[in-house]
């Protein structure tokens, strides 16, 4: 039995990771939750799980109604010191961090230190501190287990082959919801156009993440610190059926891939049963034989000039990444409050990465304030420009 703690249960990765509780009952128990400020969605889930015992309100306004309405025997921890106390109860086994933006990183840190398990879904905290977090479960010896489609396909492939037999990690991007526009009308993409993913349900920041393939840079960051990889050995591939998340090729010309539907309910239960395979999927598996074509093609970067500034950024290393996440943070919110043009998401982010200084640090203090100058810097430049 592994004992669950869900940073984030009100969001699409947290329904998706209660489902696949749901389906292992005599394997996953959850015993802690938290979120930001939906206190009525997260008291409901407390409710639906008696094993529950601790919740967590980031969003201190959100606390005192919580307070009045908690299932007995349920403690409220407040604020972000709430997180953090979520992430070390002794009575954890697992920690899932499944929190939008950067308000996992500490969390994180302090249940690898602790020896949790830590099932990361969280991009952000790998992007913003990926040595930082590395380090840190090298010298405890926790373990780090992909959550995200295509680090858990990559880390699947990866299972009894050394770092030196592998060639190059391909990710797969489905292209997002304008993939097929012409290039002159995505200046015109309303949210609602950029929220129709074709393939999966998502939060609506990823999922804008999709449509600029910022998501998938971010991602390649994510996999360079998480596998050790050079920027050189780490590439995207357009895959519009997103079955195939991931495809590792060895140095002796071979190519794993790993394949499922694209549901988060697969990779979230490989990481929270790893390294068991037991019990029935949460959903139906791929029905091979009607699987159909699967198509592959390279990346424009002409359409998606995120990617090109991921490799970038790859390539800058030290805190060239925490500036990409923060402006893409900064211009993303912007666009989905209807202030920013889509096609100028990359604009914004390029801008602030020439204007904010890179620096090589693992003090967590110099990369969050790195992270808000860049916050600061696009937002400036959001202001002046299209508001
Ligand atoms: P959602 O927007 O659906 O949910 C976000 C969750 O984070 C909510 O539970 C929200 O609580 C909580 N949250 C936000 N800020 C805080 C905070 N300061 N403290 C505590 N909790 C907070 O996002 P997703 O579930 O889509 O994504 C979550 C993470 O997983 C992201 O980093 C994303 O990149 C990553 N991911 C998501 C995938 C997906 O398929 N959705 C796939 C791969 C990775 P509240 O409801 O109270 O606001
Ligand atoms: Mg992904």
């Amino acid at each position: 039995m592994k004992r669950i703690v869900l940073l984030g249960a009100t969001g699409s990765i947290g329904d998706s990771t209660l489902r696949v509780i749901a389906a292992h009952p005599e394997q996953l128990r959850l015993v802690a939750v938290a979120a930001n400020s939906n206190s009525d969605k997260l008291l409901q889930i407390a409710r639906d799980h008696p094993s529950v015992r601790h919740v967590a309100l980031c969003d201190e306004t959100a606390d005192a109604a919580a307070r009045d309405n908690l299932p007995p025997g349920v403690a409220l921890h407040a604020g972000p010191a709430g997180l953090r106390e979520l992430a070390v109860l002794p009575e954890a086994d697992v920690v899932l961090v499944a929190i939008v933006g950067t308000a996992g990183l500490l969390p994180a840190l302090d249940a690898l230190a602790a020896r949790k398990d830590l099932a990361l879904a969280s991009k952000e905290i790998l992007v913003l501190a990926g040595d930082l977090v590395m380090d840190t479960a090298a010298r405890s010896g926790a373990r780090l287990l992909p959550v995200d489609s295509e680090h858990n396909a990559v880390f699947q492939c990866l299972q009894g082959h050394p770092p030196a037999h592998v060639c190059r990690v391909h990710l797969t991007a489905s292209g997002g919801a304008l993939r097929d526009w012409p290039l002159e009308r995505l200046r015109h993409a309303t949210p609602a156009d950029v929220l129709k993913h074709p393939n999966w349900s998502m939060g609506p920041k990823i999922t804008t993440d999709s449509a600029t393939l910022a998501n998938k840079g971010l991602e390649l960051i994510e996999a360079q610190k998480l596998f050790g990889l050079k920027p050189s050995q780490l590439a995207a591939v357009l895959h519009p059926q997103s079955v195939v998340h991931a495809l590792v090729e060895f140095t002796d010309g071979s190519t794993l891939a790993q394949l499922c539907p694209p549901s988060m309910t697969f990779p979230i239960q490989h990481a929270l049963l790893h390294p068991e395979r037991s019990g029935s999927p949460a959903l139906p598996p791929l029905d091979v034989a009607r699987l159909g074509t699967l198509a592959f093609a390279p990346v424009d970067e002409t359409r998606y000039p995120m990617l090109r500034l991921a490799r970038e950024v790859m390539n800058a290393g030290g805190t060239a990444p925490a500036i990409y996440n923060a402006a893409n943070e900064a211009a993303v919110a912007a666009f989905l409050a209807d202030k920013l043009p889509f096609h100028r998401i990359a604009e914004i982010t390029e801008t602030t990465l020439r204007e904010v200084p890179v620096t090589h640090t693992r003090s967590l203090d110099e990369i969050l304030e790195t992270d808000l100058r860049a916050r600061r810097v696009a937002a400036a430049h959001i202001a002046a420009n299209y508001v």
